[in-house]
């Protein structure tokens, strides 16, 4: 038996439709949801997913301004220049492209940012607000995740969920969104002894480590829910995860690939995320 896949594209492509719709509402109230990128230096990764931030922003109607900074950029006018940022009532999300150069301190520059235009949901008071069970910017990627079990109705309440990596921006939040909607949940990182064996009891296994091909069939319990978060680019250009695709899906029940899987789940959320901060501002009360 071969596991259904979860195809990301297509699911962002289905809410980022639902998504314009909701956009041209609030522009006909007067409301154009407006997310600010910073960029510091011309790292040619994070240039190119800054770019397809605002492309994606403009295509639902979210008006995007990109902000490129030189590397020389200073600590102090990158705070300056959120700050400014948390006053202009016309923004309504902030994000600032991870990681910044090494003479900046990134926890300063996270902090910096209003907690009512963290889309990234990255600031300690949406962190805490997470853990409290209380209503905030989630992280995108976990969102994501959490969006793809529903759209395909899994019932996440009572099932044994497994996180393998435990960063701050998909690890640790996407165990705590698991245990918020009930599940079991197990973290499992580098220092984790018979990591195999915590493996196969998975109901639910969230990989996210950064490893190609790191999780295979032999890690899978017959009938699971596998969401690959990794991308890996190999020497020969592809993208891959961190799962084994062919022999984990010969035992999943369902599975996300690489690419098409999480990937563009993550911006997608990042645009539900603006729509939120703008309706919170305007207090406008409907969906997403
Ligand atoms: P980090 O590099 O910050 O963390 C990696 C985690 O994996 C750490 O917790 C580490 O453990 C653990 N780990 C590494 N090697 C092993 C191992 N051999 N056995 C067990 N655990 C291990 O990861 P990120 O969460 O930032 O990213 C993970 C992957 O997800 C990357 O490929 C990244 O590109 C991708 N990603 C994809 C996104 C998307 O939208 N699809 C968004 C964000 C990330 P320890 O803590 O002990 O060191």
């Amino acid at each position: 038996m071969s596991a259904e896949i979860i195809n990301g594209r297509e699911l962002a492509d289905e809410l980022r439709e639902r998504m314009k719709e909701d956009v041209e509402q609030l522009s006909e109230q007067g409301i154009v949801p407006n997310l600010t990128v910073i960029i510091v230096g011309e790292d040619p990764a994070s240039l190119s997913y800054v770019r397809g931030k605002k492309r994606a922003s403009h295509k639902i109607g979210i008006h995007s301004d990109l902000i490129e900074l030189p590397e020389t950029t200073s600590h102090q006018e990158l705070l300056h220049l959120i700050q400014q940022l948390n006053s202009n009532d016309e923004v309504h999300g902030i994000l600032v492209q991870l990681p910044l150069p090494a003479h900046i301190n990134e926890d300063e520059v996270i902090e910096t940012i209003s907690p009512d235009k963290d889309v990234d949901g990255f600031h300690p008071i949406s962190i805490g607000r997470m853990m409290a069970q209380k209503d905030t910017f989630l992280p995108c990627t976990p969102l994501g995740i959490l969006t793809m079990l529903d759209e395909k109705n899994i019932d996440i309440e009572g099932k044994h969920a497994v996180v393998l990596g435990r960063s701050r921006i998909v690890g640790k939040p996407i165990g705590q969104m698991l245990l918020n909607r009930n599940a079991t949940v197990t973290y499992c990182h580098s220092r984790t002894k018979d990591l195999a064996d915590v493996l196969r009891q998975a109901d639910i296994l969230i990989v996210a480590i950064g490893k190609p091909a790191f999780i295979t069939g032999e890690h899978v319990k017959k009938g699971a829910v596998v969401i690959d978060v990794g991308i890996n680019r190999l020497e020969d250009g592809t993208l891959t995860g961190d799962v084994d695709f062919e022999s984990a899906s010969e035992q999943a029940a369902y599975i996300t690939p690489v690419p098409k899987g999480v990937g563009p789940m993550t911006i997608t959320m990042l645009l539900q995320n603006t729509i939120k901060a703008a309706k919170l501002k305007n207090q406008v009360t409907t969906r997403s």
